[in-house]
């Protein structure tokens, strides 16, 4: 309907998300599938929008229909607000399209006032519970609502305790929470100039504004951004009549997982606390207890929940994130949504689902996000380093991983010495929301309080970063900026590192291997080999790096970069000769002394390879990264060239270019000397020949030409490749196999592809230089200055980091389509750095590439992409 904003949790379903956020539709479908689910409404993301076009007010239609649902509320609940015996109480809550834990508002007991408080206190026979109630719902939509800062009502609650000499705020008896309220009344009077608002739908409408409002916070703008959550979606608000979990010991609170959100583990997981309300549980104030003690505690309640934890799997087909709450003895649910799980627990949760028959392997795919895959390849802690290390306490292993670095205890000082490169571990008593960036910016997070449902806990876990919480043995002073554990002492700037997967923090850092993989994981990549039609190779320069790729399931290898060989200490003399020396005659003998080592690189690659393709580009060196620049290795150099230091440095001097990125490198060295790629080339040939010999009939390199943007460049590099060729061929075996192809990576390479195609077998997207020349934007230096376009919206992402599409792309399309009309079966890659990213990767998918090639570790990330992008394209 048009102009409706608002629906009843009767009226919505679960496939109504855009409109009623992730929590209403969710509410809502609960609702209609019979659970108990207290009854309400959601005011939907369209209100929100509409919020914003009318200039930050609710206009009176809104205003109209939410008076019609609250009175339909009052008599579903047969109770009214500001009564006198039996006062109806509701909650108010966000809930967007995509879950953004803890980063908007929420508002417990609104309705409460100087009546309604008497109400409740007579319906539930308890008046502490009513005013402690109150108290909370002053303090709370006084934060929320109007921003009174959360530290006064704070400080005026400590002093009460300490008044009284008591710790918890449950020792504070029902008296002492009707001062409060008076104080905390005058507080809000002393900042907003007027009485605490008592009339129900006054509070309700700052209520929902404050939501709306929300969508807006800097806090939950950087999660937006760090999770590529549209801006324009907006927020929904959801209006609850409240239950309560803190009306005494057969009351309580819970958060739970239907299966482990850090392992996969089908075991339900979550915690409770009794006699508590709302955030506590993930507040972390109080540490909770396991999940499975409410069995002991309310066997019945506990019965119950876990059959509806097996109806809510169910019917979602996926593991749940669920908040409850018990009155009285009475469970009531009041969230259920897809968990967020770790990468191990995401691919080991979609396995057993497809295995149980209640997903499809497609559906599994789908379910696991590419690059989330990270997590799982990179180092854990080496056995024999973590053996020796000292412990220093255990927390609650609350999100895998293994981490180093340098303790900080506020986000701004982790932020500020990420820029200065320093690792860091941010440590505080429990998180909330404002450490966000904190959280982003630190290689892992160690909080003294709260549990597996955290803040901490939960948002780490989103985020695949290693976090330890609930670790009281640390005593943590964020003002001193000072942790004591254990009888060790440790401040700011100190070393500690943190094992994620079992909860134990030790001293100083400590040394990490890389992962081994197998087992379900093995089983999920099977899956999106099925399914995927790209192939993937990966970017590798040594023999290591080639066992590595394979480890991970490359394909071949679509870049070995020579240079990069080039820069062992062994080498390096030989590589400097041959760039400064001034007569071909000097050049051949460095030359010489390089053939034997290039030809050994090669065989030895091609022998981790076996048969696989092997992409072999000649030297593309911006020459300045091999020039010496020490007093010492000029030195050297001049011993070694017999020639005196003088004409080393005249030498470097004449070498020496202004902007080597766009200078005498690639395709362009080889036009000055030719010699280096014929070596180049006699080397993977001979090495291709002494490997055929061995055995593998079908090697057959293919010889990558980096730089070409002129088909006559082209033409001569490929002539002299092919004398050189033609020559090993009289030597040696005629019969190796072996193709020419070039990268097209400089703009004029990809609008006059049908001319370079008349030399090239193949293409492979240098997209890193075909980017940096399509933008005129400096590799080296244009990090710098593309931060500021990030920030100010010209530019959502890095144009190194996620392929432009439209420009870029564009041009990568026009070079496949003229490619394709010179030599239709033209073999197409990529091998720039987008070939690894997911988004770049589904691109290259939509445009008919044969595969793309990424460094090892991302090798698994782009097939799951590539995979992805069948499902997606079909
Ligand atoms: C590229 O330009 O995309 C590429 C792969 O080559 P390099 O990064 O070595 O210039
Ligand atoms: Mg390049």
């Amino acid at each position: 309907m048009e102009n409706k904003y608002i629906y009843s949790f009767e009226e919505g379903s679960r496939d109504m998300k855009e409109l009623l956020g992730g929590k209403g539709a969710n509410l809502s479908e609960m609702t209609n599938m019979g659970l108990p689910v207290p009854q309400g409404f959601t005011i939907t993301t369209g209100a929100c929008s509409r919020f914003y076009e009318e200039g930050k007010i609710l206009w009176d239609g809104l205003l109209e229909e939410m008076h019609m649902y609250l009175s339909e509320l009052e008599e579903k609940q047969n109770k009214s607000f500001s009564d006198e015996d039996n006062p109806l109480l509701v909650s108010v809550r966000s809930g967007s399209v995509i879950s953004m834990p803890g980063m908007m508002d929420t508002i417990l007991n609104l309705g409460l006032n100087d009546i309604s408080v008497k109400g409740l206190a007579k319906s539930t026979g308890n008046e502490r519970f009513a005013y402690d109630s109150y108290r909370r719902f002053i303090q709370m939509f006084s934060d929320v609502a109007m921003e009174i800062p959360k530290v006064r009502f704070d400080s005026i609650l400590d002093s009460m305790k300490e008044e009284k000499g008591v710790e918890l705020d449950t020792e504070l008896d029902a008296e002492d929470l009707k001062t409060l309220v008076k104080k905390y009344k005058a507080v809000y009077k002393e900042e907003q100039k007027e009485d605490f608002p008592q009339e129900p739908i006054k509070q309700l409408e700052l209520a929902i504004k404050a939501v709306f409002q929300s969508w807006n916070n800097s806090r939950a703008i950087i999660y937006r951004k760090l999770n590529d959550i549209p801006d324009s979606l907006g927020t929904a608000v959801n209006v609850q009549s409240m239950v309560f979990g803190n009306m005494g010991e057969t009351s309580g609170t819970g958060v739970a997982f239907t299966r482990n959100p850090s392992t996969g583990e089908n075991k339900l997981f979550g915690e409770y606390l009794i006699n508590a309300q709302g955030e506590d549980v993930v507040a972390g104030i109080r540490t909770p207890n396991e999940i499975s003690q409410l069995e002991d505690n309310m066997p019945e309640v506990y019965e119950e929940f876990v059959k509806i934890t097996h109806i809510l799997e169910k019917a979602y087909k996926d593991i749940q994130d669920i908040e409850f709450t018990i009155e009285n003895g009475k469970l009531y649910m009041l969230q259920t949504r897809n968990g967020k799980r770790t990468a191990q627990a995401a691919i080991n949760i979609a396995v057993d689902l497809v295995n149980d028959g209640i997903i499809s392997k497609e559906e599994a795919i789908m379910r696991v996000e590419p690059n989330q895959i990270n997590q799982l390849l990179h180092p854990n802690f080496d056995e024999k380093a973590l053996g020796k290390a000292e412990i220093i306490a255990e927390g609650l292993a609350a999100s895998p991983g293994a981490a180093s670095g340098r303790i900080y205890f506020n986000s701004e000082d982790v932020v500020a010495a990420k820029i200065r490169g320093e690792k860091s571990i941010l440590v505080r008593q429990e998180t909330s929301p404002e450490d966000i960036e904190g959280m982003i910016a630190a290689e892992g997070i160690l909080t003294s309080r709260g549990g597996m449902t955290s803040h901490a806990a939960v948002v780490a876990r989103g985020m695949g970063k290693c976090c330890i919480a609930g670790c009281s043995d640390v005593k943590v002073s964020e003002s001193n900026k000072t942790v004591r554990a254990n009888g060790v002492s440790l401040t700011e700037g100190d070393y500690i590192s943190l094992d994620g997967s079992t909860g134990i923090v030790y001293l100083g850092e400590i040394k990490k291997v890389r992962p081994s993989l197998g087992g379900k994981f093995d089983e999920f990549m099977s899956w999106a080999d099925e399914i995927r039609t790209m192939g993937v190779r990966a970017n590798a320069d040594s023999p290591i790096d080639a066992a590595q790729a394979l480890e991970f399931g490359a394909e071949g290898i679509g870049l070995c970069r020579t240079e990069h060989m080039f820069f062992e200490e062994s080498r390096i003399a030989s590589v400097r000769k041959m760039i400064l020396s001034k007569t071909v005659a000097d050049r051949k003998l460095a030359l010489d002394e390089l053939l034997p080592v290039q030809r050994k690189d090669f065989y030895e690659i091609y022998e981790v390879m076996g048969e696989r393709p092997v992409t072999v580009r000649l030297l593309d060196p911006p020459l300045h990264e091999f020039l010496p620049s020490r007093e010492e290795e000029i030195l050297e150099l001049s011993k070694a060239m017999d020639i005196s230091v003088a004409d080393v440095k005249d030498r470097i001097e004449e070498l020496s270019e202004i902007n080597p990125m766009l200078g005498h490198r690639g395709c362009r060295l080889a036009v000055t000397f030719p010699e280096i790629y014929r070596m180049q080339t006699r080397a993977i040939i001979e090495a291709a020949i002494d490997i055929k010999e061995k055995g593998y009939e079908g090697i057959c390199p293919e010889i990558m030409i980096p730089l070409v943007g002129h088909v006559e460049e082209i033409k001569y590099v490929k002539n002299q490749i092919l004398e050189e060729i033609a020559l090993v061929f009289e030597e040696r075996d005629n019969t190796v196999k072996f193709i020419i192809g070039t990268m097209l990576e400089v703009p004029r390479a990809a609008i006059t592809a049908d001319e370079i195609a008349t030399e090239a077998e193949f293409f492979s997207f240098g997209t890193n230089d075909l980017s940096q020349m399509a933008y005129g934007f400096s590799r080296d230096d244009s990090g710098k200055f593309l931060n500021d376009y990030e920030h100010k919206g010209i530019f959502k992402n890095s144009p190194f980091e996620i392929l432009d599409r439209d420009g870029v792309g564009k041009l990568m399309k026009i070079a496949i389509e003229l490619g394709r009309k010179t030599r239709p079966d033209i073999h197409l890659g990529i091998c720039g750095e987008h070939g690894g990213e997911p988004n770049s990767v589904e691109f290259c998918y939509e445009i008919g590439l044969d595969y793309v090639s990424c460094s090892p570790y991302r090798v698994p990330i782009a097939k799951l992409a590539a995979a992805q992008a069948v499902i997606k394209n079909k």
